[in-house]
């Protein structure tokens, strides 16, 4: 069938029609502001996969790009597979998984041996080349890394449950949250074969398949999941996206996908409309960041280096992980000095409000009411 792909900007075949939610859970990922601490990843884990049969399981990783990979080698595999994943501007004029099943299949998958599940750690800091003695920077950044927390993109599209062929993985109608029916799961591992991202995985001990489930009891209540809610770098934002052709200004992540275009898929040429985006990293490579987050990666980066002349924009950055509530929409007031930005629920009333620039007070060494030195050595 044909279903139109907004970030492909043209049609593409899938197997079942065009069906979106009423609203779509979403993320956002600052990858500049990860800094690979894992709590996120613990937090995940503490919460759903802490179980016998679970151990491999991380429905959250974060990964060291360049060489970081978990599974190993789950995205380079799939895009040599792929081959040449061209752009005309912004519509893709490659292959999508889909397009490019092999005859009588599908999707192009490939699944992992259990080893490659083994190293959840690999390439962890190290730097896209080697540095020698006796370098030193010169403008530009000779090496890099950035971390890439992953988590499943509760696609629009998703390759898991196009392949099942018990037809027991299902998007939710109203909220687009992508779920494995543990009661019809058989255990084929059609999915951990189908999806690009391997975000679903098998579990020995039930032979059936589990995957991220964006913490729906919690989302259903009116909190982000556990992995937002704990990030200590304040790198992470879930809500719900509304339309892609009829965006809202006051949606936190509408203004960010569709307004500012500054948070982008991982991956878009795989076809899925991954729902995870990404604030990609300012320091890379313009042809790394192109293949990773599309043809809008440079028009991304330089936006987000100038948030700092935009209130609207570095209002909304700075209220990412100041509430452990979903955030339905945000208004800016005021300019980037004095100015707060403001975050409501679904009814409209006042979760939190943050100034967005942070007042600093510099403590005077000496307090003379107390007659003491305020020193921060003993
Ligand atoms: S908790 Fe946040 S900062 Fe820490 S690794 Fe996870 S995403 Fe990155
Ligand atoms: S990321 Fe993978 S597991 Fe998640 S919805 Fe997409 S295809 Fe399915």
């Amino acid at each position: 069938m044909k279903v139109f792909n907004w970030q492909l900007n043209r049609k593409m075949d899938y197997k079942y029609p065009e069906k979106r939610p009423k609203r779509q859970a979403a993320y956002i990922f600052d990858t500049n502001k990860c800094i690979a601490c894992q709590t996120c990843t613990l937090a995940c884990k503490n919460a759903w996969t802490s179980g016998k049969g679970q151990e491999y399981m991380f429905w959250n990783n974060v990964e060291t790009k360049p060489w970081g990979f978990y599974p190993l080698a789950w995205d380079v595999n799939l895009l040599d597979k792929l081959g040449s994943q061209k752009w005309n501007g912004s519509t893709y004029a490659g292959k999508t998984v889909f397009e490019a099943a092999p005859e009588g299949e599908e999707i192009l998958g490939w699944r992992p041996e259990l080893e490659d599940y083994s190293y959840p750690n690999v390439g962890e800091d190290e730097v896209s080349k080697q540095i020698n003695q006796g370098d030193h920077i010169t403008g530009t950044h000779m090496s890099w890394m950035f971390y890439l927390p992953r988590i499943c993109n509760h696609c629009t599209y998703p390759a898991c449950l196009a392949a099942c062929p018990r037809k027991a993985i299902y998007k939710r109608d109203e909220d687009g949250i992508v779920l494995v029916d543990q009661s019809r799961c058989q255990g084929h591992q059609e999915c951990v074969r189908a999806c690009p991202y391997k975000k679903t995985f098998f579990r020995e001990t039930t032979t059936r398949t589990e995957k991220c489930i964006a913490c729906y009891p919690a989302v259903e209540q009116g909190y982000q999941p556990q992995c937002v809610q704990n990030c200590i770098g304040k790198i992470r934002l879930f809500s719900f996206k509304g339309s892609p052709t009829a965006p809202k200004a006051d949606n936190p992540i509408d203004y960010l996908v569709h307004i500012k275009k500054i948070a982008l898929p991982l991956y878009p040429q795989y076809g899925l409309e991954p729902n995870v985006y990404y604030i990609p990293p300012i320091h890379v490579p313009e042809t790394f960041l192109k293949q990773m987050f599309g043809p809008g990666a440079m028009a991304a980066v330089e936006a987000y280096r100038n948030a700092k002349n935009d209130p609207t924009l570095s209002g909304l950055l700075t209220l990412f992980g100041c509430t452990d509530r979903i955030v339905h929409s945000f208004k800016v007031q005021g300019d980037i000095k004095s100015g707060t930005c403001s975050g409501y629920d679904e009814h409209g009333k006042e979760l939190v409000s943050v100034p967005i620039t942070e007042p600093i007070t510099v403590r005077k060494p000496y307090d003379p009411q107390r007659k003491v030195f305020r020193l921060s050595v003993t």
